[in-house]
């Protein structure tokens, strides 16, 4: 495989945010590569692959090639089944993202990017001009040289550590997940799902995604810490068994989301960090394709106004930093809050707002209504959410 010595702009990793990177400082004229370590972009999933449909066409059109399905409406199931239907504020799909990371990618490569497959970073090395890129593809060892590095390399990332980073997660901070695509005879299509409860997801909730007739994602996240006793895997099971007795698994992987503040720093001197490598999913939901697709945007224009000014410090990088936080960061670390104050919540709480909001009129049942209601009958959420502002 041949490499040019030179490149402006490397990026590693081939995710949703690697590639709007790739894509968007080619298009600006910067002589661009995208590394990725796995044979296929996309692959394996570790999704439940829900996203909001106004929030995608910032980036892609919808295509019945990358959408599986269509949402309009989300139930909450509380831990004692009360069910709480309510319309989504923004209409919500199911990604196929085999389809939709490569499409990503394809359009990464078709805006004259080089993109590679099978290509994995193994480390960064300032040098007098630039900073060079070592990689591996199969046994040979390669070496480009280049102006800046986005790190664009997932949850498991290294960039940033390379490049000085602290990336590092706390255990309470992982959501460590289990998911299964699932065949059943009775899914509804047209809601997506969330179970919450102490005792079917500790520090987390239960997801289900239709992809299509009977068939959907159900996966779990859970707290780190609260994983040492049963595993989600265990938990998932169990759920399954008694929600879809009988059903057939399709497939199942294990994979985990950063659920944090947002950093303290995303970049360093040419080096800047995007997507799960920046901890940017959301803390809450644990959703992070939007905002990583954010992130890979907004790290990738800041590369170009370096190359405009020629100032490739840290001090001139920081405004993507700014950026993503005016953009996504102020919600992101609301959401961060929201979280541990609804992990503190007991089954029983759960269980009387559930109740409070069942009586509302569906037609008035927005999140921010519910969020309301709950806070003016369970003046012990209205504290735990008080106390989660403190730290
Ligand atoms: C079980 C589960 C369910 C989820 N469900 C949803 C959901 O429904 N909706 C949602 O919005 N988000 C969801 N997420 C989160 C979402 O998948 C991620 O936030 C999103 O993929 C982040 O995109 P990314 O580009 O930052 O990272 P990734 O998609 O992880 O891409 C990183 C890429 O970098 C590559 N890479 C890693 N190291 C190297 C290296 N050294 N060299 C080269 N390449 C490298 C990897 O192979 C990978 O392709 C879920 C996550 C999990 C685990």
């Amino acid at each position: 495989m041949k490499f040019s010595d030179k490149y402006d702009v490397v990026v590693i990793g081939g995710g949703p945010a690697g590639s709007i990177a790739a894509r968007t400082t080619v298009e600006k004229g910067l002589k661009t590569l995208l590394l990725e370590k796995d044979r296929d972009f996309g692959v394996p999933v570790r999704c439940g692959e829900g996203i909001s449909l106004p929030g995608m066409k910032n980036f892609i059109e919808p295509n019945p090639k990358w959408v599986d399905n269509y949402l309009a409406r989300v139930r909450f199931i509380a831990p004692d089944g009360t069910v709480l239907p309510i319309n989504l504020i923004e209409t919500g799909c199911v990604l196929n993202r085999k389809v939709f990371d490569f499409e990503l990618a394809r359009r990464a490569a078709e805006a004259g990017a080089e993109v590679r497959n099978r290509c994995c970073a193994t480390g960064l090395e300032y040098n007098a001009n630039g900073i060079t890129v070592k990689f591996e593809h199969g046994d040979e060892l390669f070496s480009v040289k280049s102006q800046v590095v986005i790190g664009a390399d997932g949850v498991e990332s290294r960039v940033g550590r390379w490049a000085g980073l602290d990336t590092s997660l706390p255990l309470a901070d992982v959501e460590t997940c289990y998911q299964v695509t699932l065949y059943y005879k009775s899914i509804e299509i047209e809601y997506c799902d969330f179970y919450f409860g102490n005792t079917i997801a500790p520090g987390g909730y239960i997801w289900l995604f239709p992809k299509g007739k009977n068939c959907a994602n159900v996966g779990i996240g859970i707290a780190g810490d609260r994983a040492k006793d049963k595993s989600p895997e265990s938990y998932l099971e169990d759920f399954i068994e008694k929600r879809f007795p009988g059903s057939s698994i399709l497939s199942s992987m294990a994979g985990s989301v950063p659920s944090r503040h947002i950093l303290k720093k995303m970049v360093t001197d040419r080096v800047l960090i995007a997507g799960d490598a920046a901890h940017q999913a959301n803390p809450l939901t644990g959703g992070g394709i939007l905002s990583g697709m954010w992130g890979g945007r907004l790290a990738a224009e800041t590369a170009v106004e370096a190359f405009e000014s020629g100032d490739f410090s840290a001090a001139f990088l920081y405004r993507y930093h700014k950026k993503w936080s005016k953009k996504v960061g102020e919600e992101h670390n609301r959401h961060y809050r929201l979280k541990k104050a609804v992990h503190r919540l007991s089954d029983d709480v759960f269980n009387r707002t559930a109740k409070i909001i069942s009586d509302m009129e569906f037609e008035k049942r927005t999140l921010q209504k519910i969020f309301q209601t709950a806070l003016a009958h369970e003046p012990g959420l209205i504290i735990d959410i008080f106390k989660s502002f403190l730290y």
